[in-house]
């Protein structure tokens, strides 16, 4: 049964692919979106549910509107263990592609809530195309959220519409990605190859077809690429980021956002406090970054030889401290085991480099605390923001990986002393060290201004949700009077 459409406030249904990376920034949006009076309306499956629920009680708590919260049960017989209902609790890589194609199962409860709620707007992620064939079918304006940077969709358009790889000599190993604002070069082996490029190109049809994007990033970081994907690869947008600035007010921990951390905040706050202004380096691979044991043990040993401090956020438990490594740096390095505060941490006057393997939402969490990067990516669209870093923005130092890969066991391995000579390279004195700084202090800074009212992405927000309205209230004229 369908119900009414109200004619009062905006109302938004965000609809996350599961997985950290893509469902914290879209909480963080549709927080933003509540907090200019939009009625928001999270929708994912009961597993995910304990990722969500911290946040929203936060976000409730400091006097935002509510948002509430729509599960909608996971399909069964994927070939997936029970409860696995996040790509970062999927037990082994092979299983990745089943995580996928369950997806497209949870288009028939995706249609009942559409039909109860009624949104005037659905956001919904690029990885679930098939949500634009449902809204449409009810006249819904559908947006998509990528969850990445301008710079790697217009880099990614270039792939699919020119298909340079095709060409590429069998012997070549770099190429030029044609037709962006800027020369990229990019080795062969950091895309992800010819075999994925259906995969992504099932994505690109329903993005052609839905009412627009809305892009987690701000005008100011890659204006030509802002403008490339608007008027070359021929997308409506609407950038709004960085969306996780929205916590500023709230100085949310990880557990808001994500996990339980495996520190306490208080601890955390402490440690860094002890130490002296933008002396520690923080290292972490987002939510699923795995390595070998022989990996983590040479950063162990790049770390220490930086004779920098720093917090090491280790994922994996196949790692067992060589000798009395975790005794030498006692005081200097912090080691948390599991999910750390990463925005808090990043915030804190202490921290002076960032560690990342180039996922969006960290990227940009270090824009906006103005860091300096050392880019090590590891997969998916890593090594085109690696490039965005390094040689637009130019606020990195690359540890030189050359391989995309998702399985640490093909990863070629980073020796200590490149490590090392990279964290000194971005937390160093010399003047290209401070120049790097300016740089990205400068980027900070302009991030805190476009989330700011007047700012970038505050206007380009404000036109969005009038323009939403505005359909809404045509949609609401259209509509017949009922029959008394
Ligand atoms: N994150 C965190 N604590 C951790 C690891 C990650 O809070 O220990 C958060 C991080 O702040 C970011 C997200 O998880 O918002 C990771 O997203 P990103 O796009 O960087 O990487 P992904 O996990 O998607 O590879």
């Amino acid at each position: 049964m369908c119900s009414e459409r109200d004619s009062g406030s905006l109302s938004m249904l965000f609809f996350p692919f599961m997985g950290q990376g893509h469902i914290l920034p879209t909480l963080d949006m549709a927080k933003l979106f509540a907090v200019r009076g939009v009625k928001a309306t999270i929708l994912t499956t009961p597993a995910n549910a304990p990722l969500v629920q911290p946040f929203l009680a936060r976000a409730n708590v400091s006097g935002c509107p509510m948002i509430s919260l729509r599960l909608i049960p996971f399909p069964s017989g994927t070939g997936l263990p029970e409860g696995c209902e996040n790509l970062s609790s999927v037990p082994s890589l092979d299983l990745v592609f089943n995580f996928f194609d369950a997806l497209p199962r949870l288009r028939e409860q995706f249609d009942w809530v559409l039909r109860e709620l009624l949104p005037d707007c659905v956001v919904t992620d690029a990885f679930f195309p098939w949500t634009y064939d449902a809204a449409a079918e009810l006249g819904i304006p559908r947006l998509v959220f990528h969850g990445t940077s301008f710079f790697s969709l217009c880099l990614n358009d270039s792939l699919l519409r020119y298909r340079p790889l095709e060409s590429l000599p069998a012997d070549a190993e770099a190429l030029v990605i044609p037709g962006l604002p800027h020369r990229i070069e990019m080795l062969r082996s950091q895309l992800p190859g010819v075999e994925w490029e259906e995969f992504f190109a099932q994505f690109r049809v329903s993005d052609s077809k839905s009412y627009g994007v809305v892009a987690n990033s701000f005008y100011e970081l890659e204006p030509d690429y802002a403008r490339h994907y608007r008027e070359v690869v021929g997308r409506r947008a609407w950038h709004i980021g960085p969306v996780a600035l929205c916590n500023s007010d709230t100085n949310a921990d990880g557990s808001a956002r994500g996990y339980e951390d495996a520190i306490g905040r208080d601890d955390c706050l402490k440690w860094l406090d002890s130490k002296s202004a933008g002396s520690v380096l923080y290292v972490c691979f987002g939510s699923s970054g795995d390595f070998t044991a022989a990996q983590l043990c040479e950063m162990a040993l790049g770390l220490e030889a930086s004779s920098h401090p720093f917090v090491w956020v280790v994922r994996s438990d196949r790692w067992v401290p060589e000798g009395a490594f975790e005794e030498r740096v006692r005081g200097r390095g912090l080691i948390v085991r599991g999910w750390a505060p990463q925005v808090l941490i990043l915030s804190h006057a202490s921290v002076g480099g960032f560690v990342t393997h180039c996922g969006w939402n960290s990227t940009l969490e270090g824009v906006s605390a103005g860091l300096p990067l050392v880019t090590w990516p590891l997969f998916a669209e890593q090594f085109c923001n690696e490039r965005l870093i390094v040689d637009v923005l130019k606020i990195g130092v690359s540890v030189g990986v050359k391989k995309y890969t998702a399985y640490p066991e093909e990863r070629e391995l980073v020796e200590a002393a490149t490590i090392k000579n990279a964290a000194v390279e971005v937390m160093g004195s010399g003047d290209e060290a401070e120049e790097r700084r300016r740089r990205a202090r400068e980027l900070g800074e302009m991030a805190r201004r476009a989330v700011e009212k007047g700012g970038s992405s505050y206007k380009d927000m404000s036109n969005l949700i009038e323009e939403l309205m505005e359909k809404k209230k045509n949609a609401v004229q259209a509509q017949p009077l009922p029959l008394v």
